[in-house]
């Protein structure tokens, strides 16, 4: 038989000390709420283990008495994976393993425990005059564990890879308590099959990440930033090709912006004015990293070609770290934005690059098929070909009613996704939002 609250609560507490076991409704409450709100299940307890130790003994409880584990990161994963799904596990947070380990900056490589931020993984490296390329939006909270477990993405994808590309060895705790030593720094083993590509990105399905060793680049010497006017998709996929070619390795973001996503900013008063002189229907963000002693002015070379060939109607060079600053809250902003206007049906989706203008234009005529009046916000890492394709509500629609049609939403949108050979989840994981559509 199951064990109930109490004798979990009880063996969790011999584990782990009874103050790093929480079953109590208000202590629970934060394990169990994730950023979109859309799993709300309780669960047997939350725990928060101090020591790999500690992790194998819980798992090894677990796998004895039929209890399942949910692994806990920073819980920002967007498709409900960190949360419970039946009401009847065991949360195990990550959070008290946050030590950084090693740290060489000749081998370029860091240790870090699985409980510790990004942001905390970053500023280390950057301390060390090196560069850990992994960035997202959600990385003051997101752990290392969280990033590789759901193989996150971000804005440097096509420069240095998602999180997996970045992972040179794990540690883990399997489903019975047994430990896979896989911590190794080496960048060239070829002792066959390679388990950490299997837990890299198998959301806490194959065991519980508790160490990482992380991949180091060297830190650029400074980074050029513009925000530039394009008239359609299919004009920012003829800039990127230019970019890419004259930019080469150094190209190390290019972003994709409608205007309807900048003009709910503004009214909202989240940004002080339009990034460009003139208004444009679509905007790119586009970010050239400039090696130590490598040659300045590329991305500005790059501008004036493709104004002259008239791919680009306007651009604004970040002058500043300010202005730079300025320019990525805009892009950070284009999913939150939309709540300021009220319901949104979301997809991540990826396909190949040179479909990447189809998939909007399919998909934008395919969801205004199915709720006339609908509008769409499709922005992202089109350099990577991964669009987060956001819709917001009809104007003055009734969001309860709106979100009530979102199947039919995502249907239109996927299949359009399918068509092009692309993915229904480009990286957020597949969680429990996604479970129906993997089959
Ligand atoms: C504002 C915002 C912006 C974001 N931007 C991006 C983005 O640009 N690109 C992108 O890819 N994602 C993005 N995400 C989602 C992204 O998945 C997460 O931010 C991050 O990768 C999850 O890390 P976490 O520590 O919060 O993991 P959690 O949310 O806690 O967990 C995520 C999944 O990993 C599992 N897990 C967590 N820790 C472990 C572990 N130690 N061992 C085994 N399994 C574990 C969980 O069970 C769950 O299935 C964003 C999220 C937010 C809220």
């Amino acid at each position: 038989m199951l064990p109930d609250a109490t004798e979990t609560v009880s063996a969790l507490g011999q584990i782990c000390g009874a103050r790093h076991v929480f079953s109590e409704a208000a202590e629970l409450a934060p394990f169990l709420s994730e950023p979109r709100r859309r799993f709300h299940r309780s669960a047997l307890a939350a725990v928060a283990p101090g020591s790999v130790a500690e992790v194998q003994a819980i798992a090894a409880w677990a796998n004895e008495k039929g209890v399942a584990l949910v692994p806990q990161g920073g819980n920002t994963g967007l498709v409900g994976g960190q949360v419970p799904f039946t009401g009847g596990e065991v949360i195990v947070s990550l959070r008290r393993l946050k030590t950084i380990r090693v740290l060489d900056a000749d081998a370029g490589t860091l240790i870090a425990e699985a409980g510790v931020t990004l942001h905390d993984a970053q500023s280390a490296a950057d301390a060390a005059g090196q560069l850990l390329p992994l960035s997202l939006a959600s990385e003051g909270s997101a752990q290392i564990g969280g990033v590789l477990s759901t193989n996150a993405g971000g804005v440097q994808v096509l420069a240095y890879g998602t999180a997996r590309a970045l992972c040179l060895g794990v540690k883990a705790v399997l489903a019975d308590g047994r430990l896979y030593r896989g911590l190794s720094t080496l960048r060239k083993d070829n002792t066959g099959y390679d388990l950490k590509d299997l837990l890299v990105g198998a959301e806490g399905t194959l065991g519980i990440i508790t160490a990482a060793a992380l991949r180091l680049f060297p830190r650029p010497e400074a980074r050029e930033t513009a925000i530039v006017n394009v008239a359609s998709p299919a004009g920012a996929l003829t800039l990127f090709r230019l970019m890419r070619d004259r930019a080469g390795a150094t190209l190390t973001a290019f972003e994709l912006m409608p205007r309807l996503g900048v003009e709910i900013q503004l009214r909202h008063g989240m940004i002080g004015r339009d990034p460009t002189p003139s208004p444009s229907p679509w905007h790119a963000l586009i970010e050239v990293s400039r090696p130590q002693g490598g040659r300045q002015g590329v991305l500005l070379e790059a501008l004036e070609v493709a104004l002259g060939a008239g791919m680009v109607s306007d651009a604004v060079v970040a002058p500043s770290e300010a202005a730079r600053r300025e320019f990525w809250a805009l892009r950070e902003q284009m999913s939150e934005c939309q709540s300021r206007e009220g319901a949104s049906i979301k997809h991540d989706v990826s396909v190949p690059l040179a479909a990447v203008p189809r998939l909007i234009e399919e998909g934008t005529a395919a969801a205004a098929r199915a709720v006339p009046g609908i509008r769409p916000v499709p922005f992202g890492h089109m350099g990577d070909g991964n669009i987060h394709f956001n819709f917001s509500q009809p104007v003055g629609a009734d969001g309860e009613a709106f979100m009530a049609g979102a199947e039919v939403v995502h249907d239109a949108v996927h299949a359009v996704v399918a068509r092009l050979g692309g993915s229904i989840s480009a990286e957020h994981g597949i969680g429990q939002l996604k479970t129906g559509l993997l089959r």
